[in-house]
């Protein structure tokens, strides 16, 4: 299939997966590999460079999400480290005084796996479920946070269905109780404003790529006051929670993608709603019995997960990627077991239903032409493939 140029397009719409690093952010990285390749914690001169870009990064970061503090931001690996040093940090460091952990059903494997590991050392978990757009029963929620309760964990947005968590609401019951509230904004941050003093948010994961910074960097924001004991022991680096020889370069081109964040959110959240709801309605019109997963307005900008009925998902994605597109079936993270989502199951969807989900999302080159020929093409892909499945009513291969 062709564009309307007669060539086939490249539209790639998988940044949930994996993002460009911006290229004003690779420039502002480089010096740092080379020239400037001193150790933070060295005495000579050649440290202070490293020590200052690290603190200049931390701002830029603190920045992004309304923290009072730069030394509120740990730098970590990424979004899996952040939440590991979240949950097993504040477990650890509060035994004493309980052994409750709150969370939800649709969180990051790299929340509910350390649940499952917090849980043989002696937790007890309670998942809060969604309703059917995948926003979190908030009454049950506050339920569960009981005088045991040692923290509370909610994603700001779930990356795979888009739908944005009414994290001000949930701040509010956990502050009033003294339960510190931890949000995974992996997906959110840099697509939707995120202010930790006004939400009540007392620790924050971040990943660099997710801001098209480098991979193999993210933060952890931990409000000041509150108390987390290290995951990984050493010498003490990040105010002794993340030992380590710092990734410099790496700390320094996430700090630029913060600031490139911050300043370009606003105007870059409009475009792509606009295409986003070019490219679901689009398709909910052309295609016959497609459906959208997640919430219809409380989603994030970038992200369309569109469900499509006696079709399998990976061939939809294997089909769409011969024609030069390229999406995904979920998150990037599950996709070597054949599982359906959880997500997708938390939401009342069926096993096949989940099957014949994809994920579309958009960035900062995606555009009108890119969106317009998804559209046109993904009516014929459906119909080919529903003509191959004896599942398919012949009405809908009329
Ligand atoms: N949390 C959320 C909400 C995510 O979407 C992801 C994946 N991008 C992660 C955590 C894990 O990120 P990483 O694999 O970069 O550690």
């Amino acid at each position: 299939m062709r564009s309307k140029e007669g060539r086939k397009l490249k539209v790639y719409l998988d940044y949930g997966a994996a993002a460009p690093t911006d290229p004003r952010v690779l420039e502002a990285m480089m010096p740092y590999f080379t020239e400037h390749f001193g150790n933070p914690s060295s005495v000579h001169s050649l440290s202070h460079k490293a020590r200052e870009a690290i603190a200049e990064a931390r701002e830029s970061v603190a920045s992004l999400i309304g923290a009072e503090e730069p030394e509120e931001i740990v730098f970590t690996s990424g979004a899996t480290e952040s939440n590991n040093l979240a949950l097993k940090g504040v477990a650890i460091r509060n035994r004493e005084r309980g052994n409750r952990i709150v969370t939800t059903v649709i969180e990051h494997i790299s929340i509910l796996n350390v649940c499952k590991y917090l849980t043989r050392q002696g937790f007890e978990v309670v998942y809060v479920p969604v309703d059917q757009y995948g926003v979190v029963d908030v009454g049950r929620l506050e339920e569960a946070v009981d005088e045991r309760t040692i923290l509370v964990s909610v994603m700001y947005a779930n990356g795979e269905i888009g739908t944005i968590e009414p994290i001000a609401e949930i701040g509010e019951i956990a502050r009033e109780r003294g339960v510190p509230l931890h949000v995974d904004a992996t997906a959110a941050a840099g697509k939707v404003p995120i202010d930790v003093v006004r939400e009540k948010i007392d620790l924050l994961t971040l990943s660099s790529n997710d801001l098209y910074g480098p991979k193999g960097v993210g933060a952890l924001y931990i409000r000041k006051g509150v108390k987390i004991s290290p995951i990984i022991h050493g010498g003490g680096q990040e105010r002794g929670l993340r030992s380590g020889s710092e990734n410099v370069p790496g700390i320094v081109g996430m700090g630029k993608a913060a600031e490139l964040a911050r300043e370009e959110m606003e105007a870059e959240a409009e475009r792509l709603t606009r295409l986003r709801d070019r490219l679901i309605s689009g398709i909910l019109e052309r295609v016959p019995e497609s459906y959208l997963n997640g919430h219809p307005t409380q989603r994030l900008p970038n992200n369309a997960n569109l469900r499509f009925s006696y079709v399998e998902g990976e061939a939809l994605l294997l089909s769409l990627d011969s024609l030069g597109v390229q999406a995904s079936s979920g998150s990037a993270c599950t996709s070597k077991t054949l599982e359906p989502s959880h997500v997708l199951l938390a939401i009342g969807l069926k096993h096949e239903e989940a099957h014949g989900s994809v994920l579309f999302t958009l960035g900062r080159d995606t555009d009108e032409r890119g969106i317009d020929y998804v559209v046109r093409v993904m009516p014929r892909v459906v119909r080919r493939l529903r003509a191959m499945s004896p599942l398919t009513p012949k009405e809908l291969l009329r």
